[in-house]
């Protein structure tokens, strides 16, 4: 049982939205045996930073469905908006590359820094190797009006005979990128069922939204339980709930099963946020650290580092229990490490 399920033998209505394949899935579930020893865990992660296009990481997956309805429209260009150091923008320029489109990117000033590493080094210098067009917005929480002059820019690109497809990822626009993380929900359902080691907690990143809110929706639609905690990574705990609410519903929606997830199945903890997205603080470092030096797993700033000392910070209070299993899922960012070598490095 188990063995060679497909995510979509587990939820069949995924197959109403259109997906291209871009990643090598399923990812692989391994043991972190030293880390949870020392937190008094049962610790696994699901490596989601090595499916395959260019660093990988959880926009892979995310891709995978945005760029479907492109590839059906005949599209030649593509453009997105993301922050200096986004792994969404490096990944849709890898994607494109792939694809043989134009990659037009814009870089939002969103972590105001005038580090040189943060400003070339990282994802800007693989969006430059990957070949994207850049150009930059100059302000980090205006995400209508990027959106907005990313729709001009396409307009343009359209007056000079490209067929252009924009990414929008504002709460306006559907999130079609979170159906890839319903289909990593049933993958690792299938994952964790053959091999017969069901997490009694599952750990993730909350961001954007669409891999908390797609995981949970995947979860509770194949009827697994387990509970599902988020770590905020950008707004607090207020807003991000709002948000994952909002995402989970439409998720909910666009596989047909409205209704699906209730506010007890939204678990969200800003403790490990301050001060701010892309900002280190000390449990960031010591998670990096920690998990590089014990397991050679290798975690960002932003991201991945935040939510592992969201875990650490959930095993210390006893939200987590001692002994509890726990699957931490690692959704990328590595290049992001070069960029804030000077802040890591440097900070104390
Ligand atoms: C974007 C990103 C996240 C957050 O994912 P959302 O779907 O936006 O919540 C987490 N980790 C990495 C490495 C990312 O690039």
């Amino acid at each position: 049982m188990y063995m060679d399920t497909k995510p979509e033998d587990l939820v069949p209505e995924l197959k109403q939205h259109r997906r291209i394949v871009l990643g090598h899935e399923p990812t692989p579930i391994e043991k972190l045996t030293r880390l949870g020893q020392n937190l008094g865990i049962e610790l696994w992660i699901k490596r989601d930073d090595c499916n395959g296009l260019a660093f990988g990481g959880n926009k892979v997956r995310q891709l995978e469905y945005y760029l479907g309805p492109g590839v059906d429209a005949n599209a030649d260009t593509v453009l997105i908006t993301g922050a200096l150091q986004s792994n969404f923008v490096r990944l849709t320029a890898a994607a494109a590359a792939k694809l043989g489109w134009q990659a037009h990117v814009q870089l939002e000033e969103r972590v105001p820094s005038d580090d040189q590493l943060y400003r070339k080094s990282g994802n800007i210098f693989l969006n430059n190797l990957l070949g994207a067009e850049i150009s930059y917005f100059p302000e980090g929480e205006d995400e209508a009006g990027a959106d907005k002059a990313l729709d001009k820019r396409a307009k343009e690109l359209e007056g000079e005979g490209r067929r252009p497809y924009v990414i929008h990822l504002g709460l306006g626009s559907l999130p079609y990128g979170g159906l890839g993380y319903i289909r990593a929900a049933a993958e690792t359902y299938a994952q964790v069922m053959a091999s017969g080691k069901k997490p009694d907690y599952v750990v993730i990143p909350s961001g954007s939204g669409l891999t908390h809110a797609g995981f949970l929706v995947g979860a509770r639609a194949i009827g697994w339980d387990v509970p599902i905690i988020g770590i905020c990574v950008r707004r607090d705990q207020k807003s991000q709930t709002d948000r994952i609410r909002k995402r989970s519903s439409e998720l909910a929606q666009m596989i047909s099963r409205p209704n699906l997830i209730i506010d007890q199945d939204i678990i969200i903890s800003d403790k490990t946020l301050a001060p701010g997205y892309g900002k280190m603080n000390s449990q960031v470092k010591e998670a990096i650290e920690k998990t590089a030096q014990q397991e050679a797993i290798l975690l960002d700033p932003v991201y991945t580092a935040r939510t592992m000392a969201g875990l650490i910070d959930q095993v210390r209070t006893g939200e987590i229990p001692r002994g509890a299993k726990v699957l931490f899922i690692h959704t990328g960012g590595n290049p992001a490490l070069f960029a804030y070598q000077n802040a890591i490095e440097g900070f104390s």
